[in-house]
Formats: C-alpha cells, structure tokens, sequence
C-alpha cells in the first residue's frame, strides 16, 4: 500500500539511535503527548514524574528543571510558573479560601500586594500588612483566620533584613503556614527550609535566568500534602511554561552560584564606595554595616545579591535625582535584576512603606549590578553625579 507523501512526512519509519547524550539538556515541546496504548491514557498519572500526559503537566526539559530547583532552594518538591508573579498567584489561590487572611510584610514586593488588594479581595480573602522588623508585632497580626503569612528577606527596594527565626517562630507558634518570596537569597544567600519555613517562592526570572530574557517564577516545598494542594491549583489554573524558556534556564542555571557570588561582591565593592559619597544619605545593602537588619544578614546569610537601594541627600530636588538617573551611561533605567546589564531605577519614598515609618529620608534610587568591571560603573555614577548635581 502506498502512502501519499503528506501521511509519510508525519509518519515515518526512522528513528534516530537511542542513547544520545550531550551537556545541556534537550528541549522537549509539547501540547500533545503521544501514548502507546489505551492502557497507558488510563494508567498514567500526571501527578507524579511517573510519565507524560499532556505538555502542560510536563515534560522532560520541565521536569529537570523542576528537580534542579528544587536541589537548589533545599526542597523536596517543585512546581513552575509563568512568572514570579504568577508563583506568587498560585501559592495564595491553593492556600487561602473566602473569610481567610493573608499577612504581608509592609515591605513586600508591591505586585505582591496589589494582587492581595485588587484580586484576592474580589474573592473575600482579606489581607493585612505587618512590620516584618518586629517579630511581637507579627504575633499580635495573627488572628483565628490567619492561614497564610508571607516573608521576604530584604524587603523589595527598602532592603530591610527581617529575623527570619524570629518571624518563623512566631507563625509557628500560631500553626500558619509561612512561605518566603527568595528571589533575592535566589537558593544561595541563605537555606530557607533550614529555618523551618513551609513554601519557598523565587522569581527564576532574575538570578536563575541571570540574562534578563527570560519569566518565570517556582513554588518548592518539603512537605509531600503541601506541594500536592499546590500542584492541583497549579493544573487547574493551568499555569505552563514552555519549553524554550525552560532551556534557556537550565543553560544559565549551572553559572548561578558563580555569576551570584561575582555580582555580590561588585555590589558590595560599589555600595561601599557610595556610602562615602557625599551626595549620598544612606546605603540600604543588607552587607553593610549600620543596614536595617545587618545583623539578622549576619546571622542568616553566607552572601548577599548584587542589589542595593542608595539615598540620595534630601537637599536636592526630584528634578535634579531625574537628572542624575538619566544621566547614567552604562546603568541602564529598567525592572528586574541579576542579568548582564547593570540596572538602576528611581523609587518613590512615600509610595514603598506600607505604615509610611522606617526613619528613612531622601530620594530612593535603586542600583542592581550587571557583569561590568565595578571601575567602570563607579566612573559612570561619578560623571552622572557631576552632571546633575554639580561639583
Ligand atoms: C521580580 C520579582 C517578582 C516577580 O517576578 P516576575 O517574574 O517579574 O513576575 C517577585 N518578587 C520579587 C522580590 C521580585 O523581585
């Protein structure tokens, strides 16, 4: 029987040998997923990697992607999703229910709270902020309809170091699941479920992905119950990522820990050269002595993200601290952080404490470091400088 040729460019008889191996790991795209048998459609059970059923419950590039992860933050166990954002969305959409409530620190991630504010409000889910640098304080929020408390260490542009023991304890004390949004410690600074936290968030879009090119966001855990709520919510909000993306992270995955220490110590070497700056207020880098919350950094942390907030001299005006960020050469004004390009962007003091307290004045610029040889930045923010505010 002869076949017409559109049938046999679909269905042909080759197949390439088994057994090929290479360093990175193959792409595997997928929507369909093709089985043997109809005893397989039946037995398969897309919960566990025990097999494949369809692309957005996995496929091998994103199942070693989830296994590299969650080696990376500690854990058992690791789902993947779109965004940072979106991890962030399905930990509260498996966790919380109509009449529950969710804390966040007063510092947190502000599309974090904003999602609290605008979305989870829609469906009776209450949320209330609470100051992540009093551990008392975090006691009292706790109410009966407490089921969830957010931590992040530092805090998203302010870059308080909260004692993370200290929050741990006071939610467990209460029995209230705590889960952490690590996209700064990025698995690396410090071990989050050493310190007893349930749900470890990161954003892979910034360290792991490490070139600004790539979204996405995991939700890892230890506890086998736990990552199972999570992985329902997960399939049924059908949060997928693609197998592309899914590449490009595990090909950047295996520099983290090289390109995070590289970047550390950049940061550090420039936060410290700004401290003596005399156009600068304050240094907000968890490393540097006299930080909010250095000496919890020193207690939890072997490093630190290449990420730090300045504040520049209340003398001069909000036109002038435009001026001087786009005077900037090299720093580039944009979001995210951790990739090639060194990144800088202005904050609105007023807009970034929940409580408006924190003792902080000036104008907030926020610096993230690239891969650029630290004397060349120091020289930018220096020409940058004499421009827009003289002398
Ligand atoms: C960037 C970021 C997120 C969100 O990640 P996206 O992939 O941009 O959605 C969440 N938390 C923190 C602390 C972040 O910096």
């Amino acid at each position: 029987m002869t076949r017409d040729l559109s049938t046999d460019l679909i269905h042909h008889p080759y197949l390439p040998p088994a057994g090929f191996e290479a360093p990175q790991v193959p792409v595997h795209k997928a929507s369909t997923v093709i089985f043997p048998n109809v005893a397989a459609v039946r037995s398969r059970d897309w919960r566990y990697k025990g097999g494949y059923t369809y692309g957005l419950h996995g496929t091998p590039t994103t199942f070693i992607l989830e296994e590299r992860i969650a080696t990376l933050e500690g854990g058992r166990q690791c789902v993947l999703a779109p965004s940072g954002l979106a991890a962030i969305m399905l930990v509260d959409l498996a966790l919380l229910a109509p009449g529950d409530e969710v804390l966040l620190p007063n510092n947190v991630y502000g599309p974090s709270r904003e999602l609290a504010r605008q979305e989870l409000a829609r469906w009776g889910i209450r949320h209330s902020l609470y100051d992540p640098m009093d551990a008392a304080a975090l006691v009292r929020a706790i109410a009966p309809q407490t089921k969830l408390i957010w931590l992040e260490a530092p805090g998203s542009v302010t870059m308080e170091f909260p004692d993370l023991a200290g929050l741990v304890a006071a939610a467990r004390a209460r029995g209230v699941l705590t889960a952490l949004d690590n996209t700064w410690g990025a698995g690396i600074a410090f071990k989050a479920f050493d310190l007893g936290i349930d749900i470890v968030m990161q954003a892979l879009t910034k360290y792991p992905s490490g070139g600004g090119d790539v979204l996405m966001g995991s939700v890892c855990t230890r506890d086998q119950a736990l990552h199972e709520m999570i992985k329902l919510t997960h399939m049924r909000l059908g949060l997928g990522v693609g197998g592309n993306d899914a590449e490009l992270m595990l090909r950047s995955l295996s520099s983290l820990p090289m390109r995070y220490r590289a970047q550390d110590e950049a940061g550090r070497e420039l936060a410290r050269w700004l401290a003596q700056r005399p156009e600068v207020a304050r240094v907000l880098h968890p490393a540097l002595d006299g930080a909010p919350g250095h000496e919890h950094w020193r207690t939890h942390c072997s490093a630190a993200a290449g990420l730090f907030s300045v504040l520049l001299d209340v003398r001069y005006t909000p036109a002038e601290v435009d001026a001087f960020v786009d005077a900037l050469r090299l720093f580039k004004i944009g979001y995210s952080w951790a990739g090639p390009v060194s990144l800088v962007v202005p904050y609105e003091l007023a807009t970034l404490r929940g409580a408006g307290r924190g003792g902080l004045q000036g104008h907030l610029v926020r610096f993230s470091l690239g891969f650029e040889a630290v004397a060349d930045l120091q020289a930018d923010i220096a020409q940058a400088m004499a421009a827009a505010f003289g002398g």
